[in-house]
């Protein structure tokens, strides 16, 4: 049987990997839930206010995205639109080149991440030098992230030792504050020399231009202090109605993200500094990217506009926990990426086409999602889609046995008996090389089948 590409990378990752990945992700879900328990009577209330917020924005985009840019360019900000990748990395460039800039210090964003910039500004002869620890750690790998909140969480502490070892950032040393001390002496330097300070925007106010900007390393404050000019990079989708919603949407993204009450740093820009303020930007520009988004926002999938990159989804995935980020291909991994990723990728949504088959429909993405996003609705939409438009599906089981089977209530007690007899073959040496070469890499939990036969069985009818 031939493998759906996801497929493939489940088989290939190495098990103490996958072990790393379903233990970080694991327990950062659990805290994340007593956390938003404990401290709110009814968090389902707030998911489903930021739902609403953020669905009436993308539906209004047409008259947020002019107040923002109006607002923006009050406060003294240059607003450029991008509507594909290549002209958001060639504005970054242009404003640099203009600017006789060389070297640039980037905080985490991961739009910039999603329209390659980093490489494209390295092919132009410039320093383009990522500053968040897990970004800086895949930067010097020549890696990708895995995770839209932790970037290495497949990195073990001797592969990033080795890492900086071979960068010449110490000898081996796999102490975390170490580490740590390390990347911190070495991008110092690099903040003081930089000619451009470059962030993302968690949250753009459309009545105010304020842009929040949130971070645990205060890496985003650094890339400003000394720097003369300032890029956001900036998707559309990122804008909320007032300055009051921030307090709905930083409550809970930090909450659901990395289970804080408040992320470290929490920044919010207005524009370049004023006469009075002593330090800071002279110059600021802002690049909305589209790339992509108006073809989702036009689809019957535009809920996942709503996306706050908290990672909550990725986090609770039973397929996430198993595969790791780097099977789905894309800077945006895990449930939210199973659907965005296809979307973002136009005409070309063949080849994410496996994606959104990639999930148990188990629900539980939907239920943690901050903005109340019907992920597997979504999902389901993205399967039909790939049906109509007659993508081949490799790797689909054959459906038609098991329909026969599970319509013949007799073949399906046969079945059920067959089951439990599987538990004492030995797989793995059976002579069929579908079922063993897929017996090879993965390990079957025991039979449970039957189960709810049993169980209805035994229940007690009403009135009985
Ligand atoms: S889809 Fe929801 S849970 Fe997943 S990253 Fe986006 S906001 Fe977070």
């Amino acid at each position: 049987m031939s493998c759906q590409p996801i497929d493939q990378y489940a088989t290939q990752i190495p098990r103490e990997k996958r072990a790393a990945v379903y233990q970080g992700t694991k327990a950062t879900h659990e805290k994340r839930t007593k956390l938003l328990f404990d401290q709110f009577a009814d968090p389902n209330r707030l998911r489903r206010l930021a739902g609403e917020i953020k669905q009436h924005t993308i539906e209004n985009l047409d008259t947020y995205l002019p107040q923002v840019e109006a607002k923006l360019k009050a406060n003294g900000v240059n607003v450029h639109w991008a509507g594909n990748a290549e002209s958001a990395c060639k504005a970054v460039l242009d404003i640099m080149q203009a600017r006789g800039a060389t070297k640039i210090v980037k905080a985490k964003t991961m739009v910039s991440e999603e329209i390659e910039l980093a490489p494209f500004l390295e092919k132009h002869g410039m320093e383009a030098l990522e500053t968040d620890l897990g970004e800086f750690i895949v930067q010097i790998d020549h890696d990708h992230p895995s995770h839209i909140v932790r970037p290495i969480i497949h990195k073990s502490r001797a592969e990033i030792a080795r890492s900086f070892e071979r960068e010449g950032l110490g000898a081996y040393n796999d102490d975390p504050e170490t580490i740590t001390r390390r990347a911190r002496q070495f991008l110092r330097h690099k903040y003081l020399s930089a000619d451009v300070g470059m962030t993302g925007g968690n949250f753009v106010s459309a009545e105010s231009g304020r842009i929040a900007v949130v971070t645990n390393e205060g890496n985003s404050r650094f890339c400003l202090a000394a720097t003369k000019c300032h890029i956001a990079v900036i998707g559309i989708e990122k804008i909320v109605p007032r300055d009051r919603d921030l307090a709905v949407f930083l409550n809970l993204l930090a909450r659901s993200a990395t289970a804080q009450e408040l992320t470290t740093y929490t920044e919010f820009i207005r524009g370049p500094k004023s006469p009075e303020q002593p330090d800071g930007p002279e110059e600021m520009h802002v690049i909305f990217v589209d790339n992509g988004r108006s073809e989702v926002l036009a689809s019957e999938c535009r809920e996942i506009l709503r996306c706050i990159r908290c990672g909550a989804c990725l986090n609770v995935c039973p397929i996430y926990r198993q595969v790791s980020g780097h099977a789905y291909r894309s800077v945006y991994p895990g449930p939210v990426g199973a659907v965005l990723s296809p979307l973002l990728m136009g005409e070309k949504f063949p080849q994410k086409a496996d994606l959104p088959k990639a999930s148990s429909l188990c629900g539980a993405c939907n239920e943690v999602c901050p903005v109340n996003i019907p992920i597997p609705d979504l999902l389901l939409r993205l399967r039909n889609r790939a049906k109509e438009e007659n993508v081949p599906s490799v790797g689909t089981p054959p459906m038609g046995g098991w329909s026969i089977l599970a319509s013949q209530p007799a073949a399906w007690r046969a079945a059920l008996v067959g089951g439990k007899i599987m538990d004492f073959l030995p797989l793995r040496h059976i002579p069929v090389p579908p079922l063993s070469k897929w017996e090879a890499k993965r390990d079957l939990p025991p039979w449970r089948g039957g189960q709810f036969r049993k169980w209805m069985k035994q229940r007690q009818r009403p009135g009985a």
